[in-house]
């Protein structure tokens, strides 16, 4: 992207341009990826679920003991004075919060101050939710991945081999068992009962997830939040993956092979329709 002409940037309280705000080379986001992040979706200029992922934000920063330099409250009225500033009509704010700046020490620091930044992105072009197809892969990250924390090598090395193999998405397993993909939480449908895995330390537990399980439920779709394995997935009728971005999105095909029919199934369908009405 380009450097930012209009780029607006919300670093703690203060909203300035891209150019003025500076990262120090100390800050132990950059040095360790001690930190955590989130990001929410904007649809016709509102933010969608805002307060779940702010909740979910200072859960992770609990987590790993920062105490967030704000309330909610504020943190939201910051974030509705950076999309007045730069309107976005379909993108979404990315925000991450970091432990601070100190001299380069693995323990925490005595005292520092957590550095807060937050930008919009307005999309060019929407996310594709067409079918996608998408690869197993071992999950080789830590066991605390219900923290959504800047350390994103796992999933980054996820989704690069995806990438490799001209597929949309790496599906996590460890050993036979699906945990979930490089960036989003994967359902499967058998015999018209919904499975995902369960909310625990394996997985993020997604915000989209949760709106398709309760959504499920209006629809008087079983659900089961339950692991399932590889082979479950292969034989399974439906998959589709989930997230703030790609929102549903069928995948119809897994390591070369077809799901299913081969093609988006019924329920995948009915429970993205679901979402979208959601949004108007
Ligand atoms: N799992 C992982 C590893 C992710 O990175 C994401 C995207 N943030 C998700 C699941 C989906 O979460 P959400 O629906 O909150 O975007």
């Amino acid at each position: 992207m380009a450097r930012g002409v209009g780029m607006m940037i919300l670093v703690n309280n203060d909203l300035m341009t891209r150019d003025q705000a500076t990262i120090d080379i100390e800050d132990r986001g950059y040095q360790f990826g001690d930190g955590v992040y989130e990001v929410v979706r904007i649809y016709n200029g509102v933010f969608f679920e805002l307060d779940a992922h702010l909740d979910r934000l200072e859960r992770s920063a609990a987590e790993i003991k920062i105490v967030l330099p704000f309330t909610q409250e504020k943190l939201k009225a910051n974030l509705n004075k950076l999309i007045q500033q730069v309107p976005v009509q379909s993108g979404h704010v990315y925000m991450q919060v970091t432990r601070g700046v100190a001299p380069r020490n693995h323990p925490f620091p005595a005292k520092t101050e957590p550095v807060f930044v937050a930008y919009t992105k307005e999309y060019e072009k929407e996310p594709s939710r067409s079918p996608g197809r998408a690869v197993f892969t071992e999950d080789i990250r830590w066991l605390r991945c219900d923290i959504k924390s800047l350390n994103l090598l796992g999933n980054v090395l996820g989704k690069q081999f995806a990438n490799e193999q001209n597929v949309d998405e790496a599906i996590f397993h460890r050993g036979e068992w699906v945990t979930e993909g490089s960036s989003t939480n994967v359902f499967i449908v058998k015999n018209n009962v919904l499975y995902t895995h369960p909310a625990n330390h394996f997985i993020l537990d997604g915000i989209t997830r949760r709106v398709i399980l309760s959504d499920a439920n209006e629809l008087g779709i079983q659900v089961e939040e339950e692991a399932f394995t590889k082979q479950d997935l292969l034989d399974s009728d439906e998959v589709f993956i989930s997230s703030t971005t790609q929102e549903v999105r069928p995948i119809v095909e897994v390591n070369g092979q077809p799901i299913g029919t081969g093609k988006e199934g019924e329920i995948t369908l009915s429970l993205h329709a679901k979402f979208t009405s959601r949004l108007r």
